[in-house]
Protein backbone atom coordinates (compact mmCIF):
# COMPACT_ATOMS: atom_id res chain seq x y z
CA UNK A 1 0.00 0.00 0.00
CA UNK A 2 1.29 3.28 -0.78
CA UNK A 3 2.13 5.82 1.71
CA UNK A 4 -0.53 9.03 2.21
CA UNK A 5 1.79 12.54 1.47
CA UNK A 6 0.75 15.71 2.18
CA UNK A 7 2.63 18.65 3.65
CA UNK A 8 4.54 19.09 7.02
CA UNK A 9 1.82 20.39 9.83
CA UNK A 10 2.94 23.14 12.14
CA UNK A 11 5.46 25.67 12.50
CA UNK A 12 9.21 25.08 12.19
CA UNK A 13 9.95 28.40 13.64
CA UNK A 14 11.26 29.20 17.57
CA UNK A 15 8.95 27.93 20.17
CA UNK A 16 7.00 29.50 22.28
CA UNK A 17 6.26 31.62 19.72
CA UNK A 18 6.10 35.20 21.83
CA UNK A 19 8.00 37.89 23.01
CA UNK A 20 11.06 36.42 25.82
CA UNK A 21 10.38 37.30 29.57
CA UNK A 22 14.39 38.38 28.80
CA UNK A 23 16.91 39.61 26.73
CA UNK A 24 19.39 37.33 28.23
CA UNK A 25 19.37 33.96 27.62
CA UNK A 26 19.06 31.26 29.93
CA UNK A 27 20.70 27.94 29.38
CA UNK A 28 18.65 25.32 31.90
CA UNK A 29 20.70 21.82 30.68
CA UNK A 30 24.52 21.13 29.54
CA UNK A 31 25.21 18.04 28.35
CA UNK A 32 28.38 15.58 29.90
CA UNK A 33 31.59 15.86 28.58
CA UNK A 34 32.31 12.69 28.79
CA UNK A 35 35.83 13.53 28.79
CA UNK A 36 36.36 14.82 25.19
CA UNK A 37 35.27 18.34 23.78
CA UNK A 38 31.65 18.56 22.68
CA UNK A 39 29.53 22.08 21.79
CA UNK A 40 27.92 23.18 25.21
CA UNK A 41 25.61 24.96 24.41
CA UNK A 42 24.42 26.83 21.60
CA UNK A 43 22.83 30.43 21.34
CA UNK A 44 20.17 31.21 19.02
CA UNK A 45 19.42 34.66 17.62
CA UNK A 46 15.91 35.89 15.47
CA UNK A 47 16.94 37.49 12.23
CA UNK A 48 15.93 41.23 12.29
CA UNK A 49 17.36 41.84 15.98
CA UNK A 50 19.09 44.68 15.43
CA UNK A 51 19.09 46.30 19.14
CA UNK A 52 21.85 45.14 21.34
CA UNK A 53 21.96 46.04 25.25
CA UNK A 54 25.22 46.55 27.35
CA UNK A 55 25.56 46.10 30.63
CA UNK A 56 28.73 47.54 32.87
CA UNK A 57 28.27 46.22 36.31
CA UNK A 58 30.33 48.21 38.72
CA UNK A 59 31.53 48.15 42.57
CA UNK A 60 32.76 51.42 42.84
CA UNK A 61 32.34 55.10 43.25
CA UNK A 62 29.42 56.54 40.66
CA UNK A 63 30.60 60.07 41.97
CA UNK A 64 32.57 60.13 38.56
CA UNK A 65 30.37 58.14 35.96
CA UNK A 66 32.74 57.51 32.55
CA UNK A 67 30.53 56.50 30.33
CA UNK A 68 33.83 56.17 27.64
CA UNK A 69 33.73 52.44 28.05
CA UNK A 70 30.76 51.91 26.76
CA UNK A 71 31.47 54.04 24.01
CA UNK A 72 34.37 51.46 23.42
CA UNK A 73 32.20 48.33 24.15
CA UNK A 74 29.71 49.81 21.28
CA UNK A 75 32.34 49.77 19.07
CA UNK A 76 33.08 46.27 19.63
CA UNK A 77 29.73 44.77 19.59
CA UNK A 78 28.73 46.61 16.19
CA UNK A 79 32.11 45.37 15.01
CA UNK A 80 31.38 42.42 15.62
CA UNK A 81 27.54 41.96 14.81
CA UNK A 82 26.90 43.54 11.48
CA UNK A 83 22.87 42.94 12.03
CA UNK A 84 23.20 45.51 15.01
CA UNK A 85 22.09 49.09 14.33
CA UNK A 86 21.78 50.43 17.81
CA UNK A 87 22.79 49.91 21.41
CA UNK A 88 21.21 50.31 24.81
CA UNK A 89 24.02 50.89 27.80
CA UNK A 90 24.44 51.54 31.02
CA UNK A 91 27.07 51.99 33.63
CA UNK A 92 25.38 49.75 36.90
CA UNK A 93 26.87 51.01 40.28
CA UNK A 94 25.47 47.99 42.25
CA UNK A 95 26.27 49.83 45.20
CA UNK A 96 24.83 53.05 44.87
CA UNK A 97 21.15 51.88 43.21
CA UNK A 98 22.09 54.07 40.02
CA UNK A 99 21.93 53.72 36.33
CA UNK A 100 23.92 55.69 33.56
CA UNK A 101 22.74 55.29 30.62
CA UNK A 102 24.01 55.67 27.15
CA UNK A 103 22.74 54.97 23.35
CA UNK A 104 24.90 54.42 20.11
CA UNK A 105 23.43 54.20 16.34
CA UNK A 106 25.90 52.58 13.84
CA UNK A 107 25.70 55.67 11.90
CA UNK A 108 27.66 56.84 14.54
CA UNK A 109 30.42 55.01 14.51
CA UNK A 110 33.16 57.30 13.25
CA UNK A 111 32.35 59.73 15.32
CA UNK A 112 32.94 57.52 18.48
CA UNK A 113 35.91 56.47 16.52
CA UNK A 114 37.11 60.06 16.55
CA UNK A 115 36.86 59.98 20.23
CA UNK A 116 39.23 57.22 20.71
CA UNK A 117 42.07 58.87 18.21
CA UNK A 118 44.41 60.30 20.88
CA UNK A 119 45.00 57.39 22.77
CA UNK A 120 45.12 55.14 20.12
CA UNK A 121 47.96 57.05 18.28
CA UNK A 122 49.61 57.31 21.96
CA UNK A 123 49.45 53.80 22.10
CA UNK A 124 50.68 53.13 18.61
CA UNK A 125 53.47 55.31 19.27
CA UNK A 126 54.49 53.35 22.59
CA UNK A 127 53.89 50.28 20.73
CA UNK A 128 56.25 51.51 17.76
CA UNK A 129 58.92 52.83 20.14
CA UNK A 130 58.35 50.21 22.67
CA UNK A 131 58.50 52.90 25.31
CA UNK A 132 55.84 52.45 27.73
CA UNK A 133 56.49 55.76 30.63
CA UNK A 134 54.58 55.51 33.62
CA UNK A 135 51.62 57.69 33.64
CA UNK A 136 50.46 58.71 37.33
CA UNK A 137 46.75 58.22 38.52
CA UNK A 138 45.17 58.21 41.26
CA UNK A 139 45.10 54.43 41.49
CA UNK A 140 48.79 54.82 41.71
CA UNK A 141 48.64 54.43 45.66
CA UNK A 142 47.21 51.07 45.19
CA UNK A 143 50.16 49.31 42.50
CA UNK A 144 52.29 46.77 43.10
CA UNK A 145 55.08 47.86 41.35
CA UNK A 146 57.43 49.15 43.54
CA UNK A 147 60.27 50.34 41.34
CA UNK A 148 57.88 53.11 40.01
CA UNK A 149 59.06 56.41 41.20
CA UNK A 150 54.74 57.29 40.82
CA UNK A 151 54.42 54.12 43.74
CA UNK A 152 53.45 55.51 47.02
CA UNK A 153 53.22 51.96 48.94
S1 LIG B 1 52.63 53.40 40.32
FE1 LIG B 1 51.85 51.66 39.15
S2 LIG B 1 49.97 52.42 38.21
FE2 LIG B 1 51.14 54.22 38.89
S3 LIG B 1 52.30 54.80 37.08
FE3 LIG B 1 53.60 53.44 38.31
S4 LIG B 1 53.26 51.41 37.44
FE4 LIG B 1 51.60 52.73 36.70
Amino acid sequence: MPDIHHPKRGSHGYSPRKRARAETPHIKSWPEGMDKPKIQGFLGYKAGMTHAFIVDYKTGSNKYPDPKQLRLMSLMTFAHFPEVNKIKAGLLFVMHNSFVTEEYERKDIDKSWDKFKGPLERLNNSYETNSWPPNYTPLCRYCPVKTCDFNQG
